[in-house]
Formats: C-alpha cells, structure tokens, sequence
C-alpha cells in the first residue's frame, strides 16, 4: 500500500505549524518598516524580533545578520564583495585577488566563481577525498598571501559531509584572508556557532531549517569589510537594498526559535534513522555503495549508489510509491549530468548516475524508514532486470 513519505528535506523542508502560525498571522502586517508611523513601527518590530532570534540561533549579534532574498543571494554577495568598485570595501587589497574553494560547493558558489574568472581573478579549486573532505595538504598549498577570500561549505547538500572549518578558517586568517562559509545545509540540522567557527561570512537559508522560501540571511563578522550586491535604499543599514520581505523575514525567526528548541534532541532520532536506512540497504541490496564521511557527516542525509540503476528511474519508482527523494545528479536541460560533488569524491561515472540522496527531517519516523526499506529492493531489482550492462556484469 502506498503512503506518501518526504524523505528530501535537503532540497527544501515543509513548513514548521507554528512558523505556519506565524506567516498567517504576519500576513496582515502590512506596513513599510521603513515608515515612522505606527504601522510602520509594527512591521520594524517584527523584522528586529526575528533579526535577533536568528543572531542567537547562530551565536552572532543582531547588526552581523543582514537578512537577504535566498541562500543563493547572500553567496552572490559574499563572492561579488571581492570585485567591489570602491577601494575602501574591496578585499583585493596589496595584490591579494585569489580566491580559495572547493570543487563540490553549491552551483550559487561555483558559478559566480566561474564569472570571476573569467574577470581576471585567479580562483584556486581544492579537491576532496573519496569521502568528501578538503585535501588539507592541498588546502595548505594553495592559500597564501595572495588570498583574498576562501569560500567553503560547512556541510554538503549532496552527501552531507563537514568539513573542519574552524580550522579551513584559522589557515586562511593566518594569510590575512577572509572565510565564508555555506552553512545553508548545516544550520538547522546541527549546531552551529559563528564565533566557535571563527568565521568572516556566514550564509544561511529559511527554506532549510522549515521557515518560508524566498528569504535567507548573510552573517557578516563585525569590522570586515562589505560591499553590497543590491544598491539603492538605505534597508539593512545599507547593505542590501529593497523594502524588508516582513512576512517572510518573521517565518524565518519563528524557524530559528524552533530549531533553537527542537534541533539538539532530534538528532539522535535522526541519526538513528539514517543508520537503519543505511544498514537495511546494505542488508537487503547487492552492489551499493554509501558516498559519505563516515562520522563527519549531518545526521539526516544519506547518499547511496546503486550499480547498474539510473538514479533518475529509482526516484520515479519510488515516487509511484509515494516516497520522494532526489538525485545526485542535476538535471539541466533534459541533459542528465552527472553530480560534479559525487565525481570530485572519485566515483566513476557510471556509478554517479546511479545514485540517490535521501535527506530525512523532524516528520519521519522510523515507520517511514521500514517502508523505504520494503519498497526500495523491489525497485532496484526491477531497474537491474533492464539494464544490460548489469546482467552481464553480474553473470
Ligand atoms: C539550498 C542551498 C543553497 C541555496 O539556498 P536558496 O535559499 O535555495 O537560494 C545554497 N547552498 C546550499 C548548500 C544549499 O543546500
């Protein structure tokens, strides 16, 4: 019997009720923060109540946090500070214009990069280990004096792996460089302290963490310097233009004081999930492989390859039966590419196509992971029975 099961909380999670509650409630606040009357005053209440409520949740002070329209936004910006037209704001200072990261950073990170370069900065990509870790030897070799910024992820969407950024950071400082951080999948799911991390940059996202989409924040250290991507008003004390989203801003503070309430005693549920899931898999199906940092690794996400299945046929199979996951790979227009995050880990490129990511959240339960492990050999073993290269493999 089918049951519907959402088991892709790292693409976007559901709305939390009470932040539900909460946009409801906001959607009748209607006036312009930026207004002295009453009105306004109501809805500028509303945006620093939540300002602080995400400060705290990520150890930061209120004015660091500059709420921002996505993730995506606040990675453009971070990078786009390097290129700052006025001198006093640039990072590029004494001849420092490389910029540090790593090959399996979201496409909003590699990407802008990409258009850096071909701007005329020089952009140094570290590899990663066959479980997803920063090459620290490589690391090492390439941040120097001419390293303006370092860019890394603190934990990956993809395959869910932490890097040590506290200390990425503390080498990149040694240099005099800044380091941003992508915290969008790690916030919400394990706790994370700008101050511990020693971190310039923080990015974060609503839509992650059960809040609202369309509303993300850039945590920018006290004293570094700043430039803004979005220029106009003087909102967010001029650092990122455009009247407050109020609703979604207040969605977003309800999110981070449930996260700050509910987040540390999930853990250990999701946990547990994850490695019943993981050791069900392997118990049940043949020829899989789990791509991961065995212990430095969020709790909720699970990347398995399947030898001799198309990761996109596992997931329609599964959506038949009620239960959404994704693929490791992205879809771009109807190409099917390979994940550049599973090919920098070294896996071949037959096996990239054939994986899935199952990304659990604070709604599963351990009813949901006996499904998925009911359901799942089924499907893996219908898929191989077509695929010729399998047969004969396995022959
Ligand atoms: C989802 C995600 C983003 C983008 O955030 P949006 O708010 O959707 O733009 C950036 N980085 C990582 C690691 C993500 O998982």
């Amino acid at each position: 019997m089918s049951r519907p099961v959402y088991m892709d909380n790292n693409a976007t999670t559901p709305l939390h009720p009470q932040v539900r509650e909460t946009l409801v409630e906001a959607l009748d606040i209607f006036g312009n923060p930026s207004s002295l009357h009453g009105l306004g005053r109501t809805a500028r209440q509303r945006v620093e109540e939540a300002r602080q409520e995400v400060a705290a949740f990520l150890g930061a002070s209120p004015d660091e946090i500059i709420f921002m329209g996505s993730g995506s936004e606040a990675n453009n910006t971070v990078l786009s500070i390097v290129t700052c037209p006025s001198g006093a704001c640039s990072l590029a200072a004494d001849g420092a214009n490389e910029i540090v990261t790593s090959t399996i950073e979201h496409p909003c990170i590699l990407e802008s990069v990409k258009c850096l370069e071909e701007r005329g900065l020089t952009v140094r990509y570290v590899n990663v280990d066959s479980d997803g870790k920063i090459d620290l030897d490589e690391y090492k070799s390439v941040v120097s004096e001419r390293t303006s910024l370092v860019s890394v992820m603190l934990a990956n969407n993809e395959i869910g792996t932490i890097q040590d950024v506290r200390m990425l950071a503390g080498i990149a400082h040694e240099y005099g460089a800044q380091f941003h951080t992508d915290a969008v999948q790690a916030v919400g799911t394990v706790p994370v302290d700008v101050r511990e991390l020693d971190v310039d940059f923080l990015t974060v996202s609503a839509h992650k963490m059960y809040g609202p989409k369309g509303v993300g924040a850039l945590m920018v250290r006290k004293g570094v310097p700043f430039c803004p991507l979005i220029r106009g008003g003087h909102q967010e004390k001029g650092r990122r233009a455009g009247t407050e989203n109020t609703l979604g801003i207040s969605g977003f503070g309800k999110a981070a004081e449930m996260r700050a309430l509910e987040m540390k005693a999930e853990e250990p549920r999701l946990r547990e999930m994850r490695e019943r899931l993981r050791d069900g898999i392997r118990d049940r199906i043949p020829d899989v492989r789990i791509v991961g940092h065995p212990t430095d690794c969020l709790p909720n996400t699970l990347n398995v390859t399947f030898d001799g299945a198309e990761g996109e046929s596992i997931l329609l199979y599964l959506d038949l039966a009620g239960i959404a996951v994704s693929t490791g790979s992205a879809c771009a227009s109807g190409s099917l590419e390979p994940s550049h995050v599973l090919l920098a880990t070294g896996l071949p490129m037959e096996c990239a196509h054939g994986s899935i990511r199952i990304s659990l959240g604070r709604e599963n339960t351990m009813d949901d992971v006996t499904y998925v492990l009911d359901t799942l050999p089924g499907v893996i073993e219908r898929i191989r029975a077509m695929s010729t290269t399998y047969q004969r493999r396995a022959a």
